[in-house]
């Protein structure tokens, strides 16, 4: 039995009993916390049953550096472990954003043999062309708490009452955060029902806590005081939208809007990325534009949730969020022989503060592209974050319909996915 860092010494006996009483059923695997005083003692007792239990070897799964001490409760609840995810790194990549500037570095999580070579050559001609220009549109968050009212004619009193007490909700919902602000509230109506879209700055926090929290004591304001019959039904609404694919987020934004764009010399084309822009912009077009129409898919791009889900992994982001995260699009254009490319992300949900960020290696991953933590002012690190994972999703989307152009991808595949060459680096 190997014990790993933050695991007190067990008592073998103490243990033992603990054991036999998940065995008999007299205890659950949920109350070991409590019963042993200490997270990384119930997770050493929580995988001995299972070991035990399911004739499993979870030896692997108990090497980590984690404290559950710091975690239950806040980041995970029954742990047995960590699962443990390479990280790959790409750069230099140039980023000319408002609050980006310079040459950066990447983590990516991810298993897929090929991803990291491919965003890296991608990276190369970005910042050969002079780098990427990325814009940040919009930014906040949402959550959209769903009313009942007894009819239309109420419904329209309640968000009349709602524009009318702004500044009594935007109190309300301060009561419960300091970075957090609302800042708007978008009604929508549909038969007796109300949405009230509560949208908030939520600092360096992705906000998904804060918002929620806060949209809680906005929500009991109005019960409170307004003059009509009103019920909250759900806090969430299903409006805001969290984790499901939608177009409300993809027109009104959600987290951060951004953009990001390079013009690529048809020589860096060429050279780096083996492809002239014609065929490059007519990929994109035939594939991302009209391939994606006919299929009548939400999002109109090659791979944006590649590189999406792989930024969120190392860094400690929602997992889940890569859902609306990696919503977007690719847009080409051809100025004289020369590529014009942009990405457009409408709801990209980061965060430097909060959920995952903490823990002690996505934290050092985000510290690699010096965003870690809260910035000076509050919020700053979560916009340059957001930049620089804008301008990472459009070099990985200028390599994958340059490959295709090329007719790179399989053969890319077929050597770094496979256990294949591993020289083979900037051929996807
Ligand atoms: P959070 O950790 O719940 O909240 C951020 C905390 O950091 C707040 O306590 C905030 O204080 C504090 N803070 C300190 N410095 C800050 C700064 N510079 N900027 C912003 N806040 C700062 O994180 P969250 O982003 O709101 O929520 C993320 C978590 O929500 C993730 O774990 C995610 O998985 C989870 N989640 C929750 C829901 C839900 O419905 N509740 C849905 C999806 C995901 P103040 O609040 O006092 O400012």
């Amino acid at each position: 039995m190997t014990r790993e860092r933050g695991e007190p010494a067990p008592q073998p006996q103490r243990l033992e009993e603990v054991l036999e009483k998940l065995d008999k059923g007299e205890l659950s695997i949920s109350r070991l916390d409590r019963v042993l005083g200490n997270s990384n003692l119930a997770a050493l007792a929580r995988r001995l049953y299972l070991e035990r239990r399911l004739g499993v070897n979870l030896s692997s799964i108990a090497s980590t550096i984690l404290d559950f001490e710091e975690l239950v409760g806040r980041n995970i609840e029954n742990p047995i472990g960590a699962v443990q995810i390479p990280v790959g790194v790409v750069g230099p990549l140039r980023v000319e954003g408002v609050y980006a500037k310079g040459d950066f570095y990447v983590p990516l999580a991810t298993t897929e043999g090929a991803l990291v070579a491919s965003v890296n050559r991608g990276v190369k001609a970005v910042t050969l062309s002079g780098g990427a220009r990325v814009r940040v549109i919009r930014d906040g968050m949402a959550r959209a708490p769903l009313l009942w009212t007894p009819s239309v004619e109420e419904a329209v009193r309640l968000v009349e009452w709602v524009r009318e007490n702004e500044e009594r909700l935007r109190e309300a919902a301060g009561r419960k955060t300091r970075h957090g602000r609302l800042v708007e509230v978008q009604p929508f109506i549909v038969g007796n029902l109300v949405w009230l879209r509560m949208v908030y700055k939520t600092g360096d926090a992705m906000g998904m806590n804060m918002a929620t929290i806060a949209s809680d004591e906005v929500c009991r304001e109005i019960e409170g005081s307004y003059p009509g019959r009103v019920e909250c039904v759900a806090l969430s609404g299903n409006m805001c939208v969290d984790k499901k694919p939608n177009c409300l987020n993809k027109i009104l934004g959600r987290g951060k809007y951004v953009v990001a764009e390079a013009l690529i010399p048809r020589r860096v084309a060429l050279e780096v990325l083996k492809a002239p822009p014609e065929a490059i912009h007519y990929v994109n077009i035939s594939k991302n534009l009209l391939g994606s129409a006919a299929a009548c898919s939400l999002s109109f791009n090659a791979h944006i949730a590649n590189i999406v889900a792989a930024i969120f992994l190392a860094t400690g982001q929602d997992a889940a969020q890569v859902v609306e995260s990696s919503m977007g699009y690719t847009w080409t254009e051809l100025r004289g022989g020369d590529l014009y490319v942009s990405v457009t992300l409408p709801s990209l949900e980061v965060g430097t503060v909060g959920g995952g960020t903490r823990l002690p290696t996505q934290r050092e991953a985000l510290s690699l592209m010096g965003v870690a933590g809260g910035g000076d002012p509050p919020g700053l690190n979560a916009l340059k974050f957001a930049e620089i994972v804008a301008a990472t999703v459009l070099a990985g989307e200028l390599n994958l319909i340059a490959a295709l152009a090329a007719g790179h991808l399989a053969r890319a595949h077929e050597a770094l996915g496979r256990g294949g060459a591993r020289d083979a680096q900037g051929r996807a």
